[in-house]
């Protein structure tokens, strides 16, 4: 047996996502099937559709679903039948970076997020004909009216929840909050600095304000995203246009006080920003980053050793899911993590539209909705 689902399939590298008709598996004994209601896009979508990480095709993309559980398997415990479910990224659950609770550096992340299948090697979605389609991107493949899931990458939410924008929480929004509150764990007397007021750098600055810092210091060239920094707790804004980066570094350690701030994030994953983030830091101040352009950081050592600065990664917000959502759930739903104001919808046909304003900046963070 199979459920007929509509989905948004990358055929090949580089291709335009297609809708079509696929045969998705009936739940096995751990999978839940969920009724996708909105699924956020992010740029690492956009990446496996070009084909710039290690994605096996044919894939259906997707990786920040919601909905509601229509079937469990028998081992299911955790939700039933009507229940809401955010989706996370998958994860083993066994490694040791796992058990630790660090699941976004699973030893197994790259074939649990990018090959598309079960661990078996299943496919769990067919094309008509009974080619195998990969349906288990980042364990959930959620551009799809349908997906499947497990235990493992799902947090339940109230059945009232507003699905149409915080499926958004649970990628991007969850490594920029998660650096703030959980990898260098920012106090009210300290100082921020954010370089990329996208949607990751935003929630950096909601976090930031929910945590009490005293000074939070957005860094961008588009003035729009500047204002809305303003708005979400940011205390100053530095404009990048036409400026040098040495320039901007001054304007931000002015800002921050103290010689710098104590916590900075780094979206951007420029090189020359990186060096600025650095130069822009406290002493004893964290910088993180979170993404990469694959190109080399020349960073002088005197930079770190004589402020005794860290330079650190933090991948998907260094958290585990099913602990750190429902906190930053209860953040929202005091009005202290105002994610809402982030997102804008686009039916699920529109998702190429979606993708392509999400890479323009035009739209900070798109959510599809069914
Ligand atoms: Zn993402
Ligand atoms: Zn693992």
């Amino acid at each position: 047996m199979s459920v007929r689902i509509r989905a948004a399939v990358a055929w090949e590298a580089g291709a335009k996502l297609s809708i079509e008709e696929f045969d998705l598996d009936d739940p096995r004994d751990d999978e839940i099937l969920v009724r996708v209601e909105a699924t956020g896009v992010c740029h690492t979508d956009e990446s496996s559709r070009l084909g710039l990480l290690p994605v096996v095709y044919p894939i259906i993309l997707g990786h920040e679903g919601s909905g509601t559980v229509e079937a469990a398997g028998k081992d299911v415990t955790r939700v039933k039948a009507g229940d809401k479910v955010l989706f996370t990224p998958d994860y083993c659950g066994t490694c040791e970076q796992c058990v630790l609770g660090y699941t976004p550096y699973c030893e197994q992340a790259i074939p649990v997020t990018f090959t598309g299948t079960r661990p078996d090697g299943s496919p769990r979605a067919h094309a008509a004909g009974g080619r195998p389609v990969r349906a288990s991107f980042f364990g959930q493949s959620s551009f799809a009216t349908h997906s499947l899931v497990t235990e493992r990458n799902i947090v339940p939410v109230p059945r009232d929840a507003p699905l149409h924008y915080l499926a958004g929480f649970t990628c991007g929004v969850q490594t920029g909050a998660g650096v703030m509150l959980n990898a260098i764990g920012v106090a009210p007397h300290q100082t921020v600095a954010v370089f990329g007021t996208g949607a990751v750098g935003l929630a950096a600055v909601m976090a930031a304000h929910a945590s009490g810092a005293r000074e939070i210091v957005a860094v961008d060239r588009v003035r729009h995203r500047l204002d809305l920094a303003l708005e979400l707790g940011a205390t100053q804004a530095v404009d990048t246009t036409g400026q040098e980066l040495a320039d901007v570094t001054a304007q931000v350690v002015r800002a921050a006080g103290k010689g710098g701030a104590d916590a900075i994030l780094d979206t951007t994953g420029n090189p020359q920003v990186i060096l600025a983030a650095v130069n822009s830091a406290a002493k004893h101040g964290t910088i993180s980053v979170i993404t990469s352009s694959g190109k080399d950081v020349t960073i002088p050592p005197g930079a770190l050793l004589v402020t005794g600065r860290t330079l650190r990664g933090t991948m998907g917000g260094h958290i585990n899911p099913t602990v750190f959502i429902p906190r930053l759930l209860d953040l929202h739903a005091q009005g202290r993590f105002p994610v809402d104001r982030l997102v804008k919808n686009y039916p699920f046909a529109e998702v190429n539209t979606a993708i392509a304003d999400s890479l323009s900046g035009a739209t900070i963070k798109p959510v599809l909705t069914f």
